[in-house]
């Protein structure tokens, strides 16, 4: 008798690229709804930064409540690799990195962006939290002394969110009121939009311009970018002007100069790109949570095994939370997809919750499965607010 042709069936290999919030996310989602494909996720380092908790850290609080090991992945379905990507070879799907070759069925790539060149400080990575941690201790030794000084933070919204600058204005603010120092130090915030925060119309612009008398920030609006420069300070923070990272033999950039994908997110084809490293009109964590769902729908994965509730939150809405420093704004989009449009959020539901603190990232994946479990991590939040109480952390 003939012996049958058993032909094996392997799993469909998807690879993402980049360990950040949008690769964290679009791995979790992708392993949840395509149950029988291999997911690995290739990362820089052995954790993924929650960078929308960067902000605390210039304020006394460690780094290390804002990483989380890649490994909390794996029992979630997605295994990791450590490495960088030097190089994809789109003809042979072979992913080239530092510890070796990797092949794939379908990439997605999630690099994230960067600061332009500047002359001033920046708060985009860990260095530039120290950093900036470390000016601000001058500053409040310089004060002490009886010194006046003027930190200012800029932001620039042609190709960068500016809700972060906004956020960070508000914490440091506060945090000098908490020093009793405000009345020496003052902290200044430029744009050159119309108001403090324009994303989620007329509410939140109130709700954020509250929030900058009470922290007493001054706030400088309408200011062309070109006369930033002549708003200067003993400290100048730059929020704006960046650009993707790029990986070599991935298709793109596009004209914008960042990568230009279709509304799939496709770059070519097995192909996606999501995240940053996207031409979008804001570039935010919370948003990633529908790119990857988007994605999944795409590669044929079934949206009903992400559930039809997140955090809560309907799995066809997102929600972005800013730290007001003594309360949190909640800001939910029901049409998560609509965030591509330029008019992001005018319909937002937008709600304040006085004296709490924010859950960043809530309603994504991996918030929900991952880092609200984790102990000792993701509470840089809760940290900065025993700081303001005078409780010393570490
Ligand atoms: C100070 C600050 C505050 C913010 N606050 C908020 C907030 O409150 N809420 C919110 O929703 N968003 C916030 N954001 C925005 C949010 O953090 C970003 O939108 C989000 O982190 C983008 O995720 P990403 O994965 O696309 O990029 P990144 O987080 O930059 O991650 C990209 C990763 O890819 C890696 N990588 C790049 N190239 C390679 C390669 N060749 N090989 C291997 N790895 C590679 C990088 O090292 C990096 O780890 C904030 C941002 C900043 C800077």
């Amino acid at each position: 008798m003939d012996t049958p042709d058993i032909t094996p069936i392997r799993p469909r290999r998807i690879v993402v690229v980049g360990g950040g919030i949008a690769g964290a996310e679009t791995a979790l989602t992708l392993a949840i709804g395509l149950p029988d494909a291999a997911v690995t996720l290739v990362g820089r380092w052995p954790s993924f930064r929650m960078l929308p908790d960067l902000v605390y850290v210039p304020f006394d609080v460690s780094p290390r409540r804002i990483d989380v090991p890649l490994s909390t992945l794996l029992p979630h379905g997605v295994s990791s690799v450590q490495a960088t990507v030097e190089r994809v070879d789109v003809a042979t799907k072979t992913i080239h990195t530092s510890a070796g070759e990797l092949a794939y069925d379908e990439l997605i790539v999630a690099p994230g962006a960067e600061p332009r060149e500047h002359s001033n400080q920046s708060l985009r990575t860990l260095d530039d939290a120290i950093r900036v941690r470390q000016q601000l201790a001058r500053i409040v030794r310089e004060a002490r002394a009886g010194e006046r000084r003027t930190i200012t933070l800029r932001a620039e919204s042609d190709d960068s969110w500016t809700a972060p600058a906004c956020e960070f204005a508000l914490l440091l603010g506060a945090w000098l009121r908490s020093l009793r120092l405000d009345h020496l130090v003052e902290t200044l915030f430029v744009t050159s939009d119309s108001n403090a925060f324009e994303w989620f119309g007329p509410i939140g612009e109130t709700i954020v311009e509250g929030a900058m008398r009470r922290a007493r920030v001054q706030v400088a609006t309408d200011v062309p970018v070109g006369r930033f420069d002549a708003l200067d300070g003993d400290l100048v923070v730059e929020f704006g002007a960046l650009r993707p990272r790029t990986i070599d033999g991935v298709p793109g950039p596009g004209p914008s100069g960042w990568y230009e994908p279709d509304a799939a997110f496709r770059l070519a084809p097995h192909v996606f790109c999501i995240g940053d490293a996207v031409n979008l009109p804001y570039r935010a964590g919370f948003a990633t949570a529908w790119q990857a769902r988007r994605v999944l729908e795409e590669l044929g994965g079934d949206l009903g095994r992400i559930g039809p509730h997140i955090d809560g939150i309907p799995t066809d809405a997102v929600e972005y939370q800013m730290d007001l420093a003594d309360g949190v704004l909640r800001a939910r989009v029901t049409a998560g997809d609509s965030l591509s449009h330029p008019f992001l959020g005018h319909d937002a539901d937008i709600t304040v919750v006085a004296g709490s603190r924010p859950d960043k990232l809530r309603g994504l994946l991996v918030h929900d499965r991952v880092l609200r479990w984790e102990v000792g991590t993701y509470d840089a939040a809760l940290a900065y607010r025993d700081l303001l109480r005078g409780v010393e952390v570490a």
